[in-house]
């Protein structure tokens, strides 16, 4: 679908991207990781000519980008761009959102794109919110409405500038949600992210970006389990990861604790985080959320350990098992006694509660 070759981009003396070549082909997700300031988001732009590179060529189905005879605007319209700040037209009602590009740029009749904006609008959720303004909108649904309305385009290729950073953490995993959705339905993506959770369960290939280039790609499993060069890894580990997935439902909870407790004795935490992990999960996973409705279990914290971040997913109706009134007392104090901060949503058919300490 994409081949760029070469492509460097310069602020003046500022060489932002030295040198990239690679291809993205159809129906690939590709994530893209790396320190900040590495030239990550501008090589995103460059791709749509949102910046214009300094040398090289992007090839986008066949058509030479840098050639003056091909028609930009054409080429944007096939490839959708979401940002960080959802850019929606404050002016306009969610539904008219939706609408204006497809009336607009497509030729599409009024009828016939409200039809598509009511499809997309249940896609991601939001079909109540037809009528609403972007102001009366969380940030969760404001950057939902973004990405539908981008689909509403028909591109063929979805590029996502670090969609969930401008969000409050309680609303990064209704967007990382339907992104995942959207990968289900075979969309090619080119996503740049922070979220390691995320970039390791929905790409199928992973780029990570150093100083102006791709310093090492590959899949998810070999970048984050088996990193190759010295500072992938040195990026993959600052950030350490627990994951118990439960896929039966007469799972070996003993197992879970144990798993937990290796992975964080390996990971040189003290006595007290350890028991601190292991309660809060004994608690929430065995008389909290009872019914076999625990869905995983994830326990993050950075090198420096110096927060911890438990993530518990769970189905049933949508619930915060931590506020409920009827739930256990003595097991909801335990663990609002070791959290300095819980919070809790609901996506997806999926309640996450987050416990911080
Ligand atoms: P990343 O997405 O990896 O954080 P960016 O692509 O946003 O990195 O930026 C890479 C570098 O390019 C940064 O040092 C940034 O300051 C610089 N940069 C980005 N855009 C411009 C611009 N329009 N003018 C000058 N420098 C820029």
């Amino acid at each position: 679908m994409i081949i760029v070759s070469d492509l460097k981009k310069s602020y003046g003396d500022t060489d932002v991207i030295k040198n990239i070549s690679t291809t993205i082909n159809k129906g690939e997700i590709i994530t893209i990781i790396g320190p900040s300031g590495t030239g990550k988001s501008t090589f995103l732009r460059c791709l749509n000519l949102l910046e214009h590179p300094t040398s090289g060529t992007i090839e986008f189905e066949g058509k030479n980008l840098m050639d003056k005879k091909t028609n930009i605007n054409e080429i944007r319209k096939k490839m959708g761009l979401v940002f960080q700040n959802f850019n929606l037209f404050a002016h306009m009602s969610i539904l008219d959102n939706l609408c204006v590009g497809q009336t607009k740029l497509l030729g599409i009749s009024r009828t016939e794109a409200e039809k598509t904006s009511f499809e997309l609008l249940k896609m991601v959720g939001l079909v109540e919110k037809a009528n609403a303004y972007p102001d009366e909108l969380s940030g969760g649904q404001k950057q939902r409405v973004a990405i539908a309305r981008c689909l509403s385009m028909k591109p063929d290729i979805m590029l996502f500038d670090e969609p969930t950073s401008a969000l409050d953490p309680t609303m990064v995993g209704e967007v990382t949600s339907v992104i995942k959705r959207l990968a289900r339905s075979g969309m090619t993506m080119v996503i740049v992210t922070h979220e390691m959770d995320f970039a390791k369960n929905v790409s199928t290939k992973i780029i990570y970006m150093d100083e102006g280039g791709i310093y090492e790609e590959g899949p998810p499993e070999v970048i984050f389990e088996n990193p190759k060069r010295e500072k992938t890894r040195a990026f993959i580990k600052r950030i350490k990861t627990f994951l118990y997935e439960v896929d039966s439902e007469d799972f070996d909870f003993i197992e879970l604790i144990n798993e937990l407790g290796n992975f964080c004795t390996a990971n040189a935490l003290s006595k007290s985080n350890i028991y601190k992990a292991q309660l809060v999960t004994e608690e929430l996973s065995t008389v909290l959320i009872p019914n076999n409705e625990l869905r995983s279990v994830r326990f993050n914290f950075p090198e420096d350990q110096s927060s911890f971040e438990l993530n518990v997913a769970y189905g049933g109706e949508n619930r915060d098992v931590i506020q409920k009134p009827q739930s256990d007392k003595l097991s909801k104090s335990i663990v609002k006694g070791i959290a300095s901060e819980t919070s809790h949503y609901y996506s997806d058919n999926e309640n996450q509660l987050i416990v911080k300490w």
